[in-house]
């Protein structure tokens, strides 16, 4: 029996794709030039069966779903969808799959590790020694304490909730802006984000990125965060009007940033490469060995299970 044909967007973990090798015919969209890839769709765009995606590297576009007639399911190694046309995959009866909860603690872990080098001022340190600051001039200025400070989450779900619970083990208070209550937890609520602004010390969208939420971080928000207030962002570059975000930090208008995530990645705004108060990670919170495999092997197991006539794992 022929193999069923798969569509490789983008790859995955090397152990996951030779799962894939051993079990799929795949075609390798992902290795292709432009005139490559016209030509691999002409040629067996209709046979195409599953894709393969995660949501940088193009995610999955309209004008590729068109190319696809005959597609069943779409496994995304991602929980943000932003650059899928989930919609219209729903509107052909394609089911889309991502990656929810895997990748929870560690996109966690690195909104709490910018927070901390953000305030505390860490990289700035380690330059210290190394410029021979610490020697010529003695001890660095000080910096800014984690403990007692107020957290502001915007968008209180599974990896919001995990900052949370990490951030209150290092004594910071939590409040949150969220579309819907949240009734199982007792932290502060707000329904006014300029408000939740004004109100913390540190604030962090969690929320995911497309039309819903582009810009909801404006600069009024920003400015309301304040001149002692610092901004971390884990979720989406879109989130966030980003020359505001840049101006104000360069104004001194908002004390700090930590930012793992931007609008045109992987190009980063050329003022935030030489500021001292900023913290930037090429949008690898995810990107751990552990993580990544756990991610790889849903794509794995979703397309094992449609393929079987099974309940998808995770589809959206
Ligand atoms: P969840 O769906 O669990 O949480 C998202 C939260 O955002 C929910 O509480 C949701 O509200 C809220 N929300 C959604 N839309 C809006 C809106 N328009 N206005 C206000 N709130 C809104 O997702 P996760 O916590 O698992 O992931 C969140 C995002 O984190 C991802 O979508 C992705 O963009 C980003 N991410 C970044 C990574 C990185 O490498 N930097 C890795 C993984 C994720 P409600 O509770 O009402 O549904």
């Amino acid at each position: 029996m022929s193999k069923i044909d798969v569509l490789v967007v983008w790859p995955n973990r090397p152990e996951q794709m030779k799962i894939l090798e051993e079990t799929y015919q795949l075609h390798r969209y992902d290795q292709a030039d432009e005139q490559g890839k016209e030509a691999m769709l002409d040629e067996v765009g209709e046979r195409i069966r599953a894709v393969v995606t995660t949501h940088g590297g193009g995610g999955f576009p309209e004008s590729l779903l068109a190319r696809l007639p005959n597609l069943e399911i779409v496994c995304c190694s991602s929980v943000g969808l932003d650059t899928l046309c989930v919609d219209k995959c729903h509107e052909r009866g394609i089911p889309v799959t991502n990656t929810p909860d895997v990748l929870t603690d560690d996109v966690a872990d690195m909104a709490m590790m910018l927070t901390l080098t953000t305030l505390r001022r860490f990289l700035p340190a380690v330059n210290w020694i190394q410029d021979g600051s610490w020697v010529e001039k003695g001890m660095m200025p000080l910096n800014t304490a984690i403990k007692g400070k107020k957290l502001g989450i915007v968008g209180l779900g599974r990896i919001g909730k995990a900052i949370a619970k990490r951030a209150e083990a290092f004594g910071m208070i939590v409040s949150y802006y969220s579309r819907s209550p949240k009734p199982e937890v007792d932290y502060a609520n707000y329904d006014d984000l300029v408000a939740l602004a004004k109100d913390v010390d540190v604030l962090a969208p969690v929320v995911p990125g497309g039309a819903d939420t582009q810009g909801m971080i404006s600069r009024e928000v920003l400015t309301a965060l304040g001149p002692k207030g610092y901004f971390i962002n884990v979720s989406r570059g879109s989130v966030v009007d980003e020359p505001a975000m840049v101006e104000l930090l360069q104004q001194g208008s908002i004390a700090g940033a930590g930012l793992d995530v931007f609008v045109d990645e992987p190009n980063v705004p050329a003022p935030l490469l030489t500021m001292d108060n900023v913290v930037l990670q090429p949008h690898c919170a995810s990107g751990t060995y552990e993580t990544r495999g756990a991610m790889a092997q849903l794509v794995v197991d979703n397309l094992a299970a449609h393929f079987a006539g099974k309940p998808l794992l995770t589809a959206v």
